[in-house]
């Protein structure tokens, strides 16, 4: 691991948990019944992680004691359960630095310029940060931020009034955006897709077609072959039609929505051993090879290791312990949150009625 120097303007804390997937929420929680106080990172704009983003209305059949219950309704318990420990999120970042202080700290900075500054860290970023899929035309790269847009979280801040504003993709945010777009007065509004079949809501494509009808709206069936541009403007695409014909469009903001999906990211540059992009851990601490640095759920490999919830909740649970332990050089005893007093009171229940 490289050494860091300390920030000044870094927050002072003792737990960074990165990845708020659902591990990463129980990890606030078990925290929480230690006594600390969690900040959570997470590339994503919500919680939830894979639950969340990858089948929120599909349901789990294999947490203990809940019969069934979708990836949205598990995230949705979470949050509740970990609510008493108030973590500071930190949502829509990537974490993109780890490395150790002069003082054995641990420095984390993220993609929106965060540092943190921690004694302990646990990594729950399950299979890598969900980040949206990029296009690959020669030369976009440099248009990121300027003319071209990967998945942004608002239009409001985007310069759209007078511009050809090309939108680019299939489903609901696709269209959603594209009608959308049409209050930021732009010159033109052209929805690109490979289909003319989009995934949204009827309600939806009802719209869609009423501002097609009215020419407000251009469907354009097609792919992206290359673009031009001035400098860090674009200027037009150029693009495959179903017939293999290509065709100039004028475009210059590019809202594109092709998807998210779990990336590895920095978790690999942080000098740290991975065997098959997995962190190793102990099975009794859920630390990794540095003293400080855990990693539980999805992300961690061990003998036997299975990638499900309830693993991850186990790998938590002792991480929690361990941690607790690591920061105050003593031994944890077992409490039960049935009968321990401190726990109610770190709860937040009435202990006479467990409420
Ligand atoms: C379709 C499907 C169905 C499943 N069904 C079941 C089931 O029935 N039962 C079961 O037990 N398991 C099931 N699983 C597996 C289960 O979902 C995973 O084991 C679990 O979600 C892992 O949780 P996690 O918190 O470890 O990781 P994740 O949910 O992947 O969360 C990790 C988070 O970390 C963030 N992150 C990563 N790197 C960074 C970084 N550098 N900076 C900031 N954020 C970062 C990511 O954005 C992500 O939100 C299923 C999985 C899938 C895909």
């Amino acid at each position: 691991m490289t050494t860091a120097h300390t920030s000044h303007s870094a927050i002072e804390t003792d737990v960074v948990v990165i990845g708020a997937g659902a591990v990463g929420m129980f990890q606030v929680f078990q925290l929480g019944l230690q006594g600390l106080h969690s900040h959570v990172i997470d590339a994503l704009p919500h919680l939830g992680g894979q639950c969340a983003q990858l089948y929120p209305d599909k349901p789990i059949y294999d947490i203990p004691g809940i019969k069934a219950c979708s990836g949205a309704e598990l995230v949705e318990r979470l949050r509740e359960q970990m609510a008493p420990f108030a973590p500071t999120l930190h949502l829509g970042q990537q974490v993109q630095t780890l490395a150790q202080d002069e003082e054995g700290n641990w420095l984390l900075s993220t993609s929106t310029g965060t540092q943190l500054r921690a004694k302990a860290v646990v990594i729950a970023a399950g299979v890598g940060s969900f980040v949206p899929k990029t296009l690959k035309v020669d030369g976009i790269e440099t248009l990121v931020g300027t003319s071209v847009h990967y998945h942004p979280a608002t239009l409001a801040a985007l310069p759209l009034q007078g511009q050809h504003v090309l939108v680019h993709g299939g489903d609901e945010l696709a269209v959603q955006a594209a009608i959308d777009a049409l209050a930021h007065a732009p010159a033109s509004v052209t929805l690109m897709h490979r289909r003319d079949v989009f995934a949204a809501p009827d309600a939806l494509l009802a719209q869609l077609q009423a501002h097609r009808a009215a020419d407000r709206i251009h469907v354009l069936v097609a792919q992206p072959q290359s673009l031009q541009a001035q400098g860090s403007a674009l200027t037009g695409i150029e693009v495959m039609l179903a017939d293999g014909s290509l065709h100039a469009v004028p475009a210059q903001q590019w809202l594109v929505y092709q998807g998210i999906s779990p990336k590895l990211g920095p978790v690999a540059d942080w000098g740290l051993e991975l065997v098959k992009k997995q962190l190793p851990v102990d099975t009794g601490t859920f630390v990794t090879e540095a003293p400080g640095i855990y990693a539980v759920g999805d992300i961690n490999i061990y003998p036997g290791k299975r990638k499900l919830l309830l693993c991850g909740f186990h790998e938590a649970t002792l991480a929690g312990f361990s941690i607790a332990e690591y920061l105050t050089d003593k031994p944890v005893l077992l409490q039960y949150t049935t009968t321990s007093t401190r726990l109610h009171a770190l709860l937040g229940v009435d202990h006479s009625t467990g409420k």
